[in-house]
Parts: structure tokens; C-alpha cells; sequence
């Protein structure tokens, strides 16, 4: 497996792979991988003839108060991951080399971002968006994998290749859980021994939701305020949001009467989790 700090040499190895008519599928990463990221990199294996995986700890999708500082790493668990997959190159640039002095351009998206996280991340997703393109830009995939986990993510890098003509196929990977339902975060390494219980609360929030329809209620409000009073009864939860919203849009709404998507924020001790579920009402 290559291992590559450059974009020079990454992008040469796509040139030279691309010359001889070979397909590549990214799946851009902020590393320490977990079951949900190897998921993505196993689609893609089969998706394309060579499979590279990007490890960058994004900066400018982090806002002032966040966890950049802290966010968890092991390069060399990562790295052995990777290689057993089959992975053909790993891209694991320098903040330095992605955004140098000069550097001063951001891509911002006019409506999705508008709702759910990007409502208390308000750079997050410009910051997503730019580093998105500019992974594009130097590895020239055909194909990119991005999780469901992160929902409106993926939303918006749909748009970003459909508004920006880029020419990449986005696929999407489900959702990967732990065992009791938890969905698989590499933020779950800050959790507390007595967290999870709170942590799990957001998976619980969405089996209640869909228990809820499948029984005829079709209100948005009277679940919301039920998953808030279920959320809330559990030790250190914050509640950022709760929204049951067009998949498509992301925009509010009232009533669930075709396929909605339910999507929460909720700070667990310090840690902000999100989890998501698209909820049928005629299942
Ligand atoms: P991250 O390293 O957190 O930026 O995530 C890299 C990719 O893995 C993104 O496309 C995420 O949506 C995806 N991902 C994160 N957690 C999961 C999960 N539990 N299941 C599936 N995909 C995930």
C-alpha cells in the first residue's frame, strides 16, 4: 500500500493509474477508523480497481470551541486497517500542504446547511465543502463513499458535485451500529463509563419514533416532545436538535406522511452525538 503525504505524489499516482484505464474510488476519512469507516472502504474496494483512503483531520470543519485539538488518532491502527483491505494508497496530507499561508477560498452551499447541524456549526459545512473539493481535485476519483451517519454531509456533497459539474459518483454507505445499537462514531472513544446509557438514548429516540408511526401518529410534535422528555431523562444529555424533516430539503415538517427523515443532536457530557433514520409511515 502507498502511503502518501503529498498532493504532488498522490496525484500522480492517479494520473499514472488513470493513463492505464484503471477506476478510483476515495473514501475521504478523518481517521481512527471503526467498523462504520471500513464498511465505506469495503464498498469501495469492490467499486472501482483501486481503492484510496484519505486521513485528514480537517481544520477549517471545526469551529472555535470544538474538538480539534482532541480529536482521537492511531496512524498506525489506521494504516494496518487500511493495507488489510486492500486498500491501493493511503492520502495523509500536512495541514500545511491542504491550506497554505495564502489560502483563501471556501465553498459555501445557500440552503443545506441552513438546517440541522449547520444551524450550531454555522462554518462547519463550508469547511466540509472545501476539503471535499479539493480531495476531489487531487485524487480525481471516479467514485466517492460517504456514510449515512452523516446524512446532510452527504446531501451536501451531492449537491457540491451536481452544482459544481463534477464528474464523481457519490455513493452512500449505511449506517454501521455497535451490538446494542449505538451508532459506531470515532467520537464514542470520549464517552465516559456511564455515558453510553445516555448515549444510547438517540438510537432508542429513533426505534420510539418509528414504533410510534408504525401505531398511526403522525404528528411531529407529539413525537418530538416525547423523544425531548425520553432524551432528557437520562444522566448529562443536551439536546440540540430534534428534526423530523424532508430527506430531500432537510426542511421542517409537520406532519409524517410520506418518507421522513428524523434526524438528532445531542451533547452527551461534552460529546456531541448525532444519529439519524429515515421513518416510512406506510411500513
Ligand atoms: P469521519 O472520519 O468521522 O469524518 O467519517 C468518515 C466517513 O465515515 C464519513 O463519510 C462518515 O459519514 C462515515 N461514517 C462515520 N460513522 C459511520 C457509521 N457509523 N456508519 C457508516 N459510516 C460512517
Amino acid at each position: 500500500m502507498n502511503i502518501f503525504k503529498t498532493k504532488e505524489d498522490i496525484s500522480q499516482f492517479s494520473d499514472i493509474k488513470k493513463r492505464n484505464s484503471k477506476t478510483i474510488c476515495l473514501v475521504p476519512t478523518m481517521g481512527y477508523f471503526h467498523q462504520g469507516h471500513i464498511s465505506l472502504m469495503e464498498k469501495g474496494k469492490k467499486l472501482c480497481d483501486e481503492l484510496v483512503v484519505s486521513l485528514f483531520v480537517n481544520p477549517t470543519q471545526f469551529g472555535p470551541n470544538e474538538d480539534l485539538d482532541s480529536y482521537p488518532m492511531d496512524i498506525d491502527r489506521d494504516l494496518s486497517i487500511a493495507r488489510k483491505i486492500g486498500a491501493a494508497a493511503v492520502f495523509m496530507p500536512d495541514k500545511a500542504d491542504m491550506y497554505p499561508n495564502n489560502f483563501q477560498t471556501s465553498i459555501s452551499l445557500s440552503q443545506l446547511p441552513g438546517y440541522l447541524c449547520g444551524k450550531s456549526r454555522p462554518t462547519h459545512f463550508a469547511g466540509v465543502a472545501t476539503v471535499v473539493a479539493k480531495l476531489f481535485n487531487i485524487v480525481k476519483p471516479d467514485v466517492a463513499v460517504f456514510g449515512k451517519k452523516d446524512f446532510q454531509q452527504l446531501k451536501i456533497i451531492r449537491q457540491l458535485t451536481c452544482d459544481m459539474d463534477m464528474n464523481i459518483k457519490i455513493v452512500a454507505g449505511d449506517i454501521v451500529r455497535e451490538p446494542d445499537g449505538i451508532a459506531m462514531s470515532s467520537r464514542n472513544a470520549y464517552l465516559k463509563e456511564g455515558q453510553r446509557e445516555s448515549a444510547l438514548s438517540l438510537y432508542k429516540s429513533l426505534e420510539i419514533a418509528k414504533e410510534a408511526v408504525k401505531n398511526g401518529e403522525l404528528k411531529a410534535h407529539i413525537i418530538k416532545d416525547k423523544l425531548k422528555a425520553f432524551i432528557e431523562s437520562f444522566d448529562e444529555t443536551q439536546i440540540d436538535y430534534i428534526s423530523f424533516c424532508d430527506p430531500n430539503t432537510l426542511k421542517e415538517v409537520d406532519s409524517i406522511e410520506k418518507t421522513t427523515l428524523l434526524a438528532l443532536a445531542v451533547k452527551v457530557g461534552t460529546t456531541r452525538l448525532i444519529d439519524n433514520a429515515l421513518i416510512d409511515p406506510l411500513q
